[in-house]
């Protein structure tokens, strides 16, 4: 069965990330279901004319998003009846609907979304939650030759909630029941080696399972900054079976990737050191300057990171590192902000002065300018810092700005898991493209 998504809005042309395409993508591929085809259109009723009939030419189902509001740009119901030659009503259930929910929420229904109750001859009408606009699911017969074929087509709200919502209650139980067989995702995630390395070590395991195993194996690696994605998906019919072959793929891959596999599935650095930490009991401080508070921030994305983050200092000036954390003048003046000997003064004032188990201190050359002779852009010292010890580690990261100050973000969160999980520590001062 061939399944293709239709997203409409301009402004999905004009930057806005498309979190429906991903949304529907991952929920089909967990019931076994795949897209064949995902197209951006813009809200002009030609494009997605055009669009819509090339769709309705090569796919069993099409879903379109977007489009279904009360605004002139919101033309997805009128293009479809013109394509399909199938009229269009005004629902009086619908409408009171929504008069009932302007109603509910003390709001003067406006003329304008008299509109959203018009809906296809014949189609089913998909309650929504969220929303005022109502889904649509219509089987339509297309004419393929001389042949009649039978197709179904759902019309979803943009917005993402109200979109989820009418998918979850009808669009995956439906194409549920045409699936047949079960798919599985997992996700590894690895840091410290490049994408090349990662491909020519996992080799061995993803010939194996090509090979040796009936069931459907898909791989990809996705390569983001600092760290590698290993995503795979296991297809057939007997699930226990599936969980088998998953788990002894991420055991072939844990045995050779060892510990440069941070986590697995939506696990982030951030995340499997925040539950080290709270595994472990310890607390964490930190002195930031080139990475401005990154670190903080990705910590404190976690829910619950009060539990182990004590404090965050951004000491970005060489007076607040002398002021307020205390660092040497004459370290700086001596070696540079950038150095080896100020990273371990910010680590061990910011343990100090935050009384924490362990602190982490970034000082580096973020540029595009700074660099000075012997120091280039994208150098980086971290220092990682325990009542027992201090280790300092020298990176020269390559790229612009932003992806100097990620690459300084990851390394300095590996570290610690590092560190936390007792593996030992990078033995490479080097670039980690
Ligand atoms: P619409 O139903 O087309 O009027 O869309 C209403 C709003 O939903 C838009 O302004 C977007 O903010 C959001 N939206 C629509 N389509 C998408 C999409 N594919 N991904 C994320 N947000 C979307
Ligand atoms: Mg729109």
């Amino acid at each position: 069965m061939k399944i293709e998504l239709i997203c409409t809005g301009s402004e999905l042309l004009n930057g806005t990330i498309n979190t429906n395409a991903g949304f529907i993508g991952s929920k089909l591929c967990s019931i076994g279901q795949e897209l064949c085809l995902i197209t951006e259109v813009s809200d002009k009723k030609e494009d997605l004319k055009k669009v819509f009939n090339s769709a309705i030419s090569r796919s069993n189902v099409i879903i379109i998003t977007g489009g279904l509001g009360p605004t002139f740009d919101d033309i997805t119901v009128e293009s479809v009846s013109e394509c399909l030659n199938i009229p269009v009503y005004n629902d009086e259930r619908v409408l009171e609907n929504i008069k009932k929910y302007f109603l509910k929420r003390g709001k003067v229904f406006p003329e304008v979304n008299k509109k959203q109750a018009n809906i296809i001859k014949s189609a089913k009408i998909l309650e929504n939650r969220f929303g005022t606009a109502p889904g649509q699911m219509l089987h339509f017969d297309f004419k393929d030759n001389d042949k009649s074929v039978r197709k179904t087509l759902f019309l979803l709200p943009g917005p993402p909630r109200e979109m989820q919502g009418i998918f979850n209650d009808n669009v995956e139980p439906f194409l549920k029941s045409y699936s047949v067989g079960i798919r599985k995702c997992a996700c590894i995630g690895v840091f410290g080696l490049a994408e090349s390395e990662i491909e020519e070590l996992i080799k061995p395991v993803i010939d194996e399972a090509r090979f040796g195993y009936d069931s459907a194996v898909d791989f990809g690696i996705l390569a983001n900054d600092s760290f590698v994605k290993i995503k795979f998906s296991v297809s057939g019919r007997d699930e226990i079976f599936i969980d088998e072959i998953i788990n002894k793929l991420k055991s072939g891959f844990s045995n050779i990737l060892k510990d440069n596999i941070f986590g697995f599935e939506d696990d982030t650095l951030a995340s499997v050191v925040g539950r080290l930490l709270i595994a472990k009991k310890k607390t964490i401080s930190l002195a930031e300057s080139c990475t401005g508070g990154k670190i903080a921030s990705a910590i404190t994305d976690i829910p619950g990171s009060s539990l182990y983050l004590k404090s965050a200092m951004v000491v970005y000036s060489n007076e607040s590192k002398i002021k307020l954390l205390g660092v040497k003048e004459d370290t700086i003046s001596n070696f540079g902000a950038v150095s080896e000997q100020t990273a371990k003064e910010m680590a061990e004032a910011v343990l100090r002065l935050s009384n924490t188990d362990y602190a982490l201190s970034v000082t580096g050359i973020a540029g595009p300018g700074g660099a000075k002779k012997d120091k280039p852009v994208g150098l980086v010292y971290i220092g990682l810092s325990s009542k027992r010890r201090t280790e300092i580690f020298k990176f020269v990261f390559s790229g612009q700005r932003e992806q100097i100050r990620r690459y300084a973000v990851n390394t300095s969160l590996d570290l610690l898991r590092r560190r936390l999980t007792k593996l030992g520590v990078l033995d490479r001062s080097s670039d980690r493209n």
